[in-house]
């Protein structure tokens, strides 16, 4: 199910353009638009889930999907290791409020989320 005013959304939908690099049936990953690290792509389920706590609770199968699509992204783009970030809330930095993990990779990743 999609929701009409959301960007992921339309963005699964295909009606707002993005450089989509994989996708499955229930999933699709692209590439943010404001990187954050040479890898930085987004990967979101096509179904409408308002964050990840809320998608493991509806369908712990397709947060599985997109975790294994995740791991894909960091292997087809990079040598497979990666840092997997889902903003939770907005105090937690979350934006876009359809669940979305941040694939991060291509260069060793510091450790300062404050
Ligand atoms: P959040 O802050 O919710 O964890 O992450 C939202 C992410 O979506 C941000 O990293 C932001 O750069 C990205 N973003 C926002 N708008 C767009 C867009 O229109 N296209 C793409 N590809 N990424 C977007």
């Amino acid at each position: 199910m999609s929701t009409p005013d959301c960007l992921f959304c339309k963005i699964v939908a295909g009606d707002v353009p993005a450089d989509v690099v994989a996708t499955t049936d229930r999933a699709v990953a692209f590439r943010d638009v404001a990187p954050k690290a040479p890898v930085h792509v987004l990967v979101v389920p096509r179904e409408h889930h308002r964050d990840v706590a809320a998608l493991a609770a509806a369908d712990p199968a397709l947060l599985a999907e997109v975790v294994a699509l995740a791991q894909q992204v960091a292997t087809d783009l990079d040598e497979g290791e990666f840092r997997l970030v889902f903003n939770t809330g907005e105090s937690a930095g979350q934006s876009v409020f359809h669940v979305h993990g941040h694939v991060l990779a291509g260069a060793r990743l510091g450790w300062s989320p404050a």
